[in-house]
């Protein structure tokens, strides 16, 4: 099985490969991992307005359509498109609620920071302690 680190190299691939970011000019990568273990790479897409597509749905949208239903992990990294190295990047609340949807509270999500060369571990519960359901 892929561990962490592998997870995390491939999301940053993935957030190089990205060409859709130029409104913001910050590039997310994601890696989206299976419990069959499979990855499913996703990145920010954006447009005019409000409507863009983070990296974390993306990869969830691009499992999805694939039939996936059951996930393990997703590396996320990000940096603006001009820097080298690669900062801190949490998922937006709108993503944490998407994410809730279609995952466990356990599912763990990986960061890493460049700069300190740390690696971020949590699960979905830390980050959305209580989803929004009905
Ligand atoms: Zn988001």
């Amino acid at each position: 099985m892929i561990d962490k680190k592998e997870l995390i190299e491939k999301a940053k691939e993935a957030a190089v490969e990205n060409f859709c970011c130029n409104h913001s000019k910050y590039t997310v990568g994601t890696v989206l991992l299976t419990k069959s273990g499979k990855i499913y790479k996703g990145f920010n897409i954006e447009n005019h307005g409000i409507q863009s597509i983070c990296g974390e749905r993306s990869a969830f949208v691009n499992a999805l359509l694939n039939g996936e239903k059951e996930f393990l992990a997703i590396a996320i990294a990000g940096k603006n498109v001009k820097d080298k190295l690669f900062a801190k990047t949490l998922p937006c609340g709108y993503c944490r609620q998407f994410m809730s949807e279609y995952a466990t509270g356990e599912l763990k999500i990986y960061t890493y920071d460049d700069e300190t060369e740390e690696c971020y571990e949590y699960t979905l519960d830390e980050l959305l302690p209580e989803n929004y359901s009905f």
